[in-house]
């Protein structure tokens, strides 16, 4: 066992990933759900906020940073450390982020990577619709999971950086007719259609096609409520890793709730786990 992770919201509604090591360094990708409901969502598995030993921030947009556009941010209450760009810290103040402890802000750029406890975490540069925008990959001691939300398209890079991973968290975010034929205002249609928008059910499934040759799980995120369906999504990544020869199991995570927890806990089979599980 190297890594073991859950989502606690995957959407336009709200983003926060917990991901865990083996030897037991705890970390969120995104604080995007509000104060009280992240409190909750990690007593809800056993783990005390103070024990978290960063929060890396992808970008500054409402659905990822909520708990910190509050006048007492959750990593300043519990003393927790954030990592984000310039990009993202410059986007965060400009909105409205409340106050935070100074020693415990760091800048992780995009290309670079930092060694938190059991993790090592690398950010990647993605194309997104705001400043400084990464996606993150957090290595264990054997496994490596990718973060992958909020990017209109995705650069050879990219690609190559996140080739090979254990496990990808990874956005599909709309089926294009769907969101072509849906009632949002133009303006917004055509920002989350662009390459700085968001990715495809199509694209996803090109990308991972490319990407999981080694993979034990996928996990699709950011799933839109309004111009997708977690089947349809499902099915149409399936479809590419089938015909690419892959047979790599594909969940979904939900858009508000929190998902069962996930990890490599015996012998490279993927089980969903319903109790925190420490032994190594
Ligand atoms: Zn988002
Ligand atoms: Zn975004």
């Amino acid at each position: 066992m190297s890594l073991q992770f859950c989502s606690f919201a995957s959407s336009s509604a709200g983003n926060c990933y917990f991901i865990q090591s083996s030897g037991g360094t705890s970390i969120l990708v995104d604080a995007g759900v509000p104060l009280r409901r992240l409190e909750r969502n990690l007593r809800s598995i056993g783990v005390d906020p103070r024990q978290l030993q960063g929060i890396f921030l992808t970008h500054a947009h409402r659905d990822h940073v909520a708990s910190y556009l509050i006048k007492k941010p959750f990593a300043t209450r519990y003393d927790v450390p954030t990592y984000a760009s310039t990009g993202t810290w410059r986007e965060l103040l400009a909105r409205g982020c409340g106050e935070l402890n100074h020693d415990l802000c760091h800048r992780l750029e995009p290309g670079q990577s930092v060694q938190v406890g059991g993790l090592r975490v690398y950010a990647h540069a993605k194309s997104h619709d705001a400043a400084g925008a990464v996606c993150f990959e957090i290595k264990g001691r054997k496994e490596r999971l990718a973060v992958v939300t909020d990017l209109g398209c995705l650069a050879d890079s990219l690609l190559t950086a996140l080739q090979g991973c254990t496990y990808y968290i990874f956005e599909a975010n709309h089926d294009v007719i769907m969101e072509q034929q849906s009632a949002r205002p133009w303006v917004l249609k055509q920002r989350v259609l662009s390459a700085h928008g968001h990715l495809s059910n199509e694209q996803a499934a090109a990308a991972l096609a490319i990407l999981a040759a080694d993979a034990k799980g996928i996990w699709l995120a950011h799933i839109s409520e309004e111009c997708n369906c977690p089947d349809l999504a499902c099915r149409v990544v399936e479809a590419a890793l089938q015909h690419a020869g892959l047979r790599v199991p594909v969940m979904t995570l939900p858009a508000r709730d929190p998902s069962p927890i996930y990890g490599n806990k015996d012998q490279g089979q993927v089980v969903p786990l319903q109790l925190w599980d420490l032994a190594d």
